[in-house]
């Protein structure tokens, strides 16, 4: 990280890519570490609020002068730990540079299963996937014939929330920023509608065309304008997932919600939940998902950057709504 960014939105230049040797041997004597060769790094957007100085958050600020860190998925090159062994392929919290030591590691999974592509630990079967799954199955309590709507559907966590809703038997609306986007959730991830909010700014008249009978549940992505929508569109007993608030990221001053009060008459659940509450789920969602993928239940949509030198520009793309799918950026292949 070259400075924090504490409003508006991030640019290319705020990080900088700098050349450092290391050494490919964890240094005699240095216990519970492993070294890792790292080959995928996911772009997330919880990572802006890393880039602000801040304190009190439930994530840390980055360390100017420092790499940045974030979920990857990696190769084991050398390890004193005792759960990990050199060849392991594992994915979790790692840094944004080719090889990084982790003395300490926190959130680290093993891979088991590789006959499915690797990436998908960025995504599918890493981070963003136990989001989606216990936003949707734990956090929304769902039932087959509700009304679901997700916002900034066509990402790494919306484009699996749409897909298990439809599984569940749902009738699923998205809505994305782009008519490649709107185009994917009805034609590839089986959505039953979808719409581009850029080119409906009356955003009330679009969920009433999609909802005449309004939504049982949202998961929401977006925040501001969209949440405010969204209340006045919520069925009685509906329920709110709130999974993230990205049009409020970049925001010196959050936006005003207006509608909260149709919480009360219509007896509405909101819920926040952070994904690292729910990784003791992680070996259920695999059970559910590594088949589903099989037999082509489920289908993920993914959008690579090559080198790390494109690295900054990914992360700051999905602010923009450059990622069509989930972002991830290739450091190395194997
Ligand atoms: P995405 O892959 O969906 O990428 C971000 C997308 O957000 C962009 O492509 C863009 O799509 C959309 N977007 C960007 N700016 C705006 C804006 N101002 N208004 C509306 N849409 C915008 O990201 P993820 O799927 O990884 O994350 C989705 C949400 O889930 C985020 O809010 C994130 O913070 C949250 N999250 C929460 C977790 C948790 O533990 N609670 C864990 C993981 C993610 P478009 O072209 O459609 O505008």
């Amino acid at each position: 990280l070259k400075n924090h960014v504490n409003s508006g939105l991030p640019k290319e230049s705020d990080m900088e890519i700098k050349e450092a040797s290391i050494q490919l041997k964890i240094p005699d004597g240095t216990k519970d570490a492993i070294l890792l060769k790292n080959l995928y790094l996911s772009c997330d957007p919880y990572m802006r609020n890393r880039l602000k100085k801040l304190e009190g958050s439930y994530v840390a600020s980055f360390q100017v002068g420092s790499p940045i860190s974030g979920y990857g998925v990696a190769k084991v090159v050398d390890s004193t730990h005792p759960g990990y062994e050199k060849g392991n392929l594992v994915w979790g919290m790692t840094g944004w540079e080719e090889y990084t030591l982790l003395t300490a590691p926190e959130i680290l999974f093993k891979i088991q299963h590789t006959d499915v592509p690797l990436t998908y630990y960025t995504g599918l079967l890493g981070m963003a996937g136990t989001t989606a799954y216990a936003g949707f199955y734990e956090v929304c309590s769902p039932k087959k014939g509700e009304y679901v709507y997700v916002s900034a559907a066509s990402g790494a966590v919306g484009q699996l929330v749409g897909q298990f809703a439809k599984l569940l038997g749902c009738y699923v609306v998205g809505s994305a920023g782009s008519k490649e986007k709107v185009d994917l959730l009805k034609n590839k991830f089986g959505f039953d509608a979808a719409f581009n909010y850029k080119e409906e700014p009356d955003l009330d008249a679009a969920l009433k065309r999609c909802f005449p009978e309004g939504i049982d549940i949202y998961f929401e992505n977006v925040g501001g304008k969209m949440l405010d929508a969204v209340l006045a569109n919520m069925r009685v007993h509906g329920r709110i997932a709130a999974c993230g608030m990205i049009s409020q990221y970049n925001n010196e001053q959050l936006d005003a919600v207006h509608n909260l009060m149709y919480i009360v008459p219509k007896r509405i659940r909101m819920q926040g939940f952070i994904v690292s509450d729910f990784y003791h789920l992680y070996p259920k969602y695999l059970e559910m998902i590594i088949p589903s993928i099989k037999e082509g239940k489920v289908t993920y949509v993914e959008d690579k950057a090559e080198g790390l030198e494109s690295a900054p520009a990914a992360l700051v793309g999905l602010f923009t709504g450059r990622n069509v799918g989930k972002q991830l950026v290739v450091v190395s292949h194997d």
